[in-house]
């Protein structure tokens, strides 16, 4: 692992951009931590919280939780003691009053966002891309019905499990209104990191290996 300086990023890009999937690569390269607010909110709804209860269906049906309940939860996050290394918001902020918050909350702990990375993507892919993805229910290494099966059918290639999950919201209808939520809400935050000066695109169609190695180049920069 590369010893670095305090980065802080955020992965901006539509359900199946993969975002998640880059976060941990990255995760475990530089020592950042992966904040996922999808991941977050389902761990609320599987402990039955009163978020989670107020999240569920709303995340059932492809729409955005409220942003008071899921800037509450980022902010009880960001505040313990592992996040000061720098973290990679994967989901997160989602809407212009995210965005806004965010800035307030790396204000208070005397930090800031480095660099907005949008992972750009065709549309029409990413319904496939997302409705035939899933994961080992052990470590959590992510496989694809078409792009990436287990090398030994029904056995995880990374630590041997034999149980596998789907996320409830990854069928191709949802998918269809998360796409949509993304780009009502969420694409015009491009724009808006743009004009503060810290927006990288990168071209996130290709091979997951490459598109790593282009945001690593990134990450490098910043905590050289
Ligand atoms: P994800 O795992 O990022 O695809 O998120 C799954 C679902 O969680 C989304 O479709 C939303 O319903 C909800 N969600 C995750 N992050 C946010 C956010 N920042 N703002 C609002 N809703 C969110």
């Amino acid at each position: 692992m590369t010893k670095t300086a305090a980065c802080n990023l955020i992965l901006l890009g539509p359900p199946g951009a993969g975002k998640g999937t880059q976060a941990r690569m990255l995760e475990e390269k530089f020592g950042l931590v992966q904040l996922s607010t999808g991941d977050l909110l389902r761990a609320a709804v599987a402990a039955g919280t009163e978020a989670g209860k107020q999240a569920k269906s709303v995340m059932e049906a492809g729409g955005l939780v409220s942003d008071e309940i899921v800037i509450a939860i980022l902010r009880d996050r960001l505040a313990e003691p592992d996040c000061a290394a720098g973290v990679i918001l994967d989901g997160f902020p989602r809407t212009p009053v995210q965005a806004a918050a965010l800035d307030d909350l790396m204000g208070t702990i005397d930090s800031a966002i480095n660099a907005a990375i949008s992972l750009e993507v065709d549309d029409a892919a990413m319904v496939e891309r997302v409705a035939g993805r899933y994961t080992c229910a052990g470590c959590g290494e992510g496989y694809h019905d078409s792009f990436k099966t287990p090398a030994t059918a029904g056995a995880c290639d990374k630590c041997g499990g034999t149980e596998f999950k789907r996320r409830a919201d990854d069928n191709a209808e949802t998918v269809s209104e998360r796409l949509a939520a993304y780009h009502a809400q969420t694409a015009p935050l491009i724009a808006f990191y743009d004009d503060k000066g810290i927006l990288q695109r990168v071209d996130a169609m290709g091979d997951i290996d490459v598109i790593a190695t282009e945001l690593g180049t990134i990450v490098q920069k910043i905590v050289a």
